[in-house]
């Protein structure tokens, strides 16, 4: 079963100068897969997770996550069909800094205006299972970026979404951390056999991955499949 599927993307943004910035995309995601994708910069690796996010539209070609065509929702159902099922993961976290870790963690929750306490007890859990739950009363500039970004991945997961979405989530990460923030997406990956999809410059990072795309000048031009191997080293 896919959970998402890309059929002949294209996507030229207009202007004055018109630019293709993908060229006949397709690519299915398998329910539980971790896909990375790694391409040089201006490769369309963006663009590509905005089409997916549902925040730019292809030009041609469709989008389909979980049986539904995104092209089929307006702009309300399209906002909603966002929250409830993708979660997203940034390179630089996005935290608000006037919340504590909790109230960022729960915000999710918030929006769909969950029991307050179940919000509670769902936010403890994750925050347990990520080795943040002593620093919930804390704001983001007072703890470090591994657990900032640990702090993103609860936010991220915290309403089980069927696909999630992560942008450099090692880009602001010393490789130390990065390792420590990839182990937690790849448990969380596993035991919530959760699909998540991966942008990345990191080789490290796609090593955690069971495939990795590359994409070159809009286009894919190859595919690297590791399977389970991915705890060899
Ligand atoms: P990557 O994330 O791999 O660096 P992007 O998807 O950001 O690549 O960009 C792919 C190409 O599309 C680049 O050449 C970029 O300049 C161009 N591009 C991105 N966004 C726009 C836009 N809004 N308008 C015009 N060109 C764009
Ligand atoms: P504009 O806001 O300039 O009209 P578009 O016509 O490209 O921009 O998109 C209109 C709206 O369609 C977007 O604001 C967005 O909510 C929604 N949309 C975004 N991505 C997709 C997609 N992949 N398929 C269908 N609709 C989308």
């Amino acid at each position: 079963e896919d959970v998402l599927k890309l059929n002949q993307i294209h996507k030229i943004y207009e202007g004055k100068a018109p630019f293709q910035a993908l060229n006949n995309i397709s690519l299915n995601v398998a329910s539980g897969e971790f896909i990375g994708i790694m391409g040089p910069s201006g490769a369309g690796k963006t663009t590509l997770l905005n089409l997916i996010a549902t925040l730019e539209r292809p030009t041609s070609g469709n989008v389909i996550i979980n049986d539904q065509q995104l092209d089929q929702l307006n702009k309300e159902q399209l906002s909603i069909f966002r929250r409830r099922m993708l979660g997203f993961v940034f390179q630089d976290f996005v935290l608000l800094d006037t919340l504590t870790l909790e109230e960022n963690i729960m915000m999710p929750l918030v929006l769909e205006k969950e029991d307050p306490l179940i919000i509670k007890r769902k936010v403890k859990k994750i925050a347990e299972k990520l080795g943040i739950a002593s620093h919930l009363n804390k704001r983001p500039f007072e703890v470090s970026g591994g657990q900032k970004q640990r702090t993103g991945i609860a936010r991220a997961i915290i309403h089980n979404p069927d696909l999630l979405l992560a942008d450099e989530p090692t880009g602001n990460l010393d490789s130390k951390t990065s390792q420590a923030v990839l182990e937690e997406m790849l448990r969380v990956n596993e035991e919530e056999n959760m699909t998540m999809l991966m942008v990345t410059h990191d080789p490290i990072a796609a090593s955690y991955c069971e495939r990795v795309i590359f994409i070159k000048d809009g286009e894919l031009f190859n595919e690297i499949y590791k399977g389970n191997n991915r705890k060899l080293f």
